[in-house]
């Protein structure tokens, strides 16, 4: 494995970016907990601290705390088959665990409905435990992703009231200015980041998905600040000049490889060594793509931020099966892993589906590994391993008789 020294500048980041949320309020600055799909450009331009609780779940999946607060939820009645970034964040309040010392009381909780269900229901919780509002994007499914103007202003007129609630709790009128600088500097971050995924499509590949799932922190939380673009100009430069000289994650690639879904956030250094063993490199995904779609105009934000939320966010069988089609040619790639993740039906539920039309359509064989994204007690990772290495032999001997 070939490491990628720009990495090491998170540490720096992550840090100065909970210091600075538990130092809001001395700095005048406000606490919003968010998801995936709220207009970030907006809250930092009305000095808030956008916050993902589930980005604090990661931080403890990842460092393997999951089964010593997830079992805190369960005992209050939520149940091992909701999502696992609920449990270990609520388990983490209840204990008091958490390697950024939790999180900082909101002054407000921001959640869209488009991403799932979970969400809402998990931050209603929140609001109740802080005693803080609560906003619901509320974001109709739009079929198969055609347009709805009806549906366009629905969200657009919730993302406009959104502004003036803003205002009411800061006590501050939006400048123009401040939300013109920071949607420019989201778009400069997400065309960053779109150009770094891009970069796994040369042979070998400079990143593995691996790389992109840890690189991935500030174009989700800080798109729209100075820190994300220049981070992300300092990777493109080293991935750039990797590819010049014809370097590779991996010292030995052998099978270009797709994961479909979330990380296994608990496994993922076990996952990339077992992987980069055996010359397997992870060269894209959908989960690092979606963050790459996310940046808006500055002309009309708010027409931008709906149209998004309608037909980007939400999942649709068709246009997912049509993407993953397009990236088996863009990336050359020879198998799809495709994690059915126990406790994110959302992203899960097409999975078996999924794989048979994209197999009937390139012919690239994909195998389904049952686990979790961050609640190790619902997988085991041997008999993952296993059958990853049943299928690379698949691989292995399918490209041999090719020739
Ligand atoms: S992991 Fe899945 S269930 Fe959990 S918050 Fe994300 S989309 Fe929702």
């Amino acid at each position: 494995m070939n490491p990628i020294s720009s990495l090491r500048d998170l540490k720096q980041i992550n840090i100065d970016y909970y210091t600075a949320a538990h130092t809001a309020r001395q700095n005048g600055k406000f606490i919003a907990y968010v998801n995936a799909f709220t207009p970030v450009e907006l809250l930092y331009a009305m000095d808030f601290i956008p916050i993902y609780p589930e980005n604090h779940a990661v931080i403890l999946g990842a460092r393997r705390l999951s089964e010593e607060v997830a079992p805190a939820a369960e005992k209050l009645g939520y149940s091992m088959d909701l999502c696992s970034y609920a449990r270990c964040d609520l388990g983490s309040i209840l204990t008091g665990k958490s390697p950024t010392f939790g999180l900082p009381k909101p002054d407000l909780l921001l959640v869209s409905n488009s991403q799932c269900s979970t969400l809402t229901k998990w931050f209603e919780v929140l609001s109740r435990m802080y005693g803080a509002p609560m906003v619901l994007i509320d974001v109709p499914h739009s079929g198969n992703g055609e347009k709805d103007p009806q549906a366009e202003l629905y969200v657009r007129g919730q993302l406009e009231e959104l502004q003036g609630i803003l205002e009411h709790i800061t006590g501050r009128k939006l400048e123009g200015d401040r939300l013109r600088e920071s949607i420019r500097l989201s778009r400069q971050a997400s065309e960053l980041w779109t150009r770094i995924l891009l970069c796994g499509s040369q042979r070998p590949s400079p990143i593995t998905v691996f790389d992109q799932f840890i690189a991935m922190a500030p174009i989700v939380a800080q798109r729209g600040t100075q820190v994300a673009v220049q981070f992300y100009q300092r990777l493109l430069e080293e991935l750039e000049e990797r590819v010049i000289r014809g370097v590779g994650a991996l010292s030995n690639e052998r099978f270009r490889l797709f994961w479909d879904n979330l990380p296994i956030w608990p496994e993922l250094r076990r996952l990339s060594e077992f992987l980069d063993q055996r010359g397997a490199a992870l060269v894209t995904s959908l989960y690092t793509w979606a963050w790459a779609t996310l940046s808006v105009g500055e002309e009309d934000p708010f027409q931008d931020w709906a149209e998004q939320y309608l037909y980007t966010a939400n999942l649709h069988l068709q246009r997912r099966i049509q993407t993953y089609v397009e990236y088996a040619r863009q990336y050359e790639l020879d198998g799809f892993l495709y994690h059915s993740n126990r406790s994110c039906k959302m992203v899960s539920q097409d999975i078996p589906e999924l794989r048979r039309a994209v197999a009937e359509k390139t012919g690239i064989p994909g195998v389904i590994l049952e686990a979790d994204h961050n609640d190790p007690r619902l997988y085991s990772i041997e008999s993952i391993e296993s059958q990853i290495q049943s299928f690379l032999e698949m691989l292995d001997s399918r490209k041999r008789k090719a020739g």
